[in-house]
């Protein structure tokens, strides 16, 4: 038998910890192993709120790949992914093609406007590492042109975020920190500056109980986050938000979209038949209709039969599906039949800030303030140990005092 190429796309939650599985059940006699990503490191997708806001150190959130794949085993190649060519077992990438006999496809979202006009050419979005530090870099500039210049635009320091979702949460939490810092360094009177998040649902958090979300919503209003609930956002422009049926125009220095992910536009690029933004696959995780295709993360829709819908996309869900994924392809190398996915849930905690946020565990336990804070810091760090053991969390680790 031929030696099998195994190609993993995207060095994420979902490619890294398959890559990571795959290295540990399949010996280099077994199969050649290849990584493509982007970029030379990976990221904490889960962190890039606070890197946005900049209550965080970018370098925190970030990993060197060849820290913690073994480039001896795995070959790792640093380009873009253009599309796949699934007829063919070839990938395209930007500087080169690579061809395989098993794929995974692992590259993780892209902000979704949802048509909004406006919102992609003026606001920002946290999709990455580089447009997560660049708003809050354009943050502190704001700050730093209101200092200097002689008649500044007071509405430069107003911070509006749109949707009121995960990511939106989060964000303005840490923008609560961070606020009174900066207008600290910049001598500012805190009055001055506004967190304005603005969502066109009745509720911020849908996924949380209610007495979770009151919690939440007073805590952060508490620290100055002003919420626009119920309120759609009919067009963004280079002032700011269209909000409303009587058409308000909300002006802000700093705009951001949060409101809606979809799957890698390299899905659409490659002619698969997206639902949503994303692809079906089958409960073994390979994509309908493909023998040696899986697709993973936030690229994918997986059923959850119990409850008749999609299970919500996380990093929880993209490192649960990696070492099943990596599991069926050693399955198919050998003949054996593959296994299916079955979620299980661990709870989900957001953040409101560094010492406080809500969320429900495993056990049904509902958890907020300082508890939930600390159970979100011990689900970050597992995350570093899965995947750099006990040296990368030293390294990284958040031990933030409370
Ligand atoms: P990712 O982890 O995003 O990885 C995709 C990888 O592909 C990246 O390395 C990227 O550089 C690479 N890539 C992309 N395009 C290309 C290309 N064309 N060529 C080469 N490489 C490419 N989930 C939770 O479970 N809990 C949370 O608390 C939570 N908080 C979140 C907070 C924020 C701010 C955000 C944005 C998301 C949060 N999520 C959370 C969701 C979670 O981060 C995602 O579901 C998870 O990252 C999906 O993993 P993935 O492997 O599919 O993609």
């Amino acid at each position: 038998m031929t030696k099998p190429k195994i190609v993993v796309l995207g060095a994420g939650y979902a490619g890294l910890t398959t890559t990571k599985r795959l290295t540990q059940q399949l010996s280099p006699e077994e199969a050649e192993i290849v990584l493509v990503n982007k970029h030379n490191y990976h990221y904490e997708t889960t962190w890039l709120h606070e890197v946005a806001a900049g209550t965080i150190n970018p370098n925190q959130a970030r990993v060197m790949i060849s820290d913690v794949v073994n480039p001896k085993r795995v070959r790792l190649i640093y380009d873009s992914v253009v599309k796949v060519k699934k007829d063919e077992n070839i990938v395209v990438l930007e500087n080169s093609e690579i061809s395989y006999d098993y794929l995974v496809f692992a590259l993780g979202f892209e902000s979704n406007d949802f048509g909004i006009k406006g919102m992609d050419e003026h606001a920002f979005a946290i999709e990455d590492m580089d447009s997560s530090r660049m708003i809050s870099e354009h943050i502190e500039y704001q700050f730093a042109k209101y200092k200097t210049e002689e008649n500044p635009d007071e509405n430069s320091l107003h911070i509006l975020v749109g949707g009121a979702g995960f990511t939106g949460v989060e964000f303005v939490g840490e923008l609560a920190e961070k606020v009174p810092e900066l207008c600290q360094k910049y001598d500012i009177d805190r009055s001055k500056v506004r967190i304005i998040n603005v969502e066109a649902a009745p509720s911020i958090l849908p996924m949380f109980d209610k007495d979770l979300v009151e919690y939440g919503k007073k805590s952060l209003e508490d620290r100055g986050v002003e919420f626009r609930i119920g309120a759609p956002i009919s067009e963004c422009t280079p002032e700011g938000f269209v909000v409303g049926d009587d058409k308000e125009l909300i002006k802000a220095g700093t705009v951001v979209w949060t409101g809606g992910v979809k799957g890698s536009s390299v899905l659409e690029a490659s002619g698969f038949e997206l639902t949503k933004g994303k692809v079906n696959v089958d409960a073994d995780l390979r994509m309908t209709g493909e023998n040696n295709l899986f697709v993973l993360g936030d690229c994918s829709w997986v059923w959850n039969k119990e409850e008749d819908r999609p299970y919500p996309p996380t990093a929880q869900l993209a490192m649960q599906e990696a070492n099943v994924a990596a599991k069926n392809i050693k399955s198919l190398i050998y003949n054996q039949p593959l296994e299916d996915f079955v979620f299980k849930s661990k709870g989900t905690v957001a953040s409101l800030g560094t010492t406080d946020g809500i969320g429900s565990v495993f056990d049904g336990r509902k958890l907020q303030g300082k508890a939930a804070a600390a159970m979100k810091k011990v689900v970050d760090n597992r995350s570093l140990f899965l995947i750099g053991g006990p040296k990368l969390l030293l390294k990284k680790g958040k031990v933030r005092p409370f």
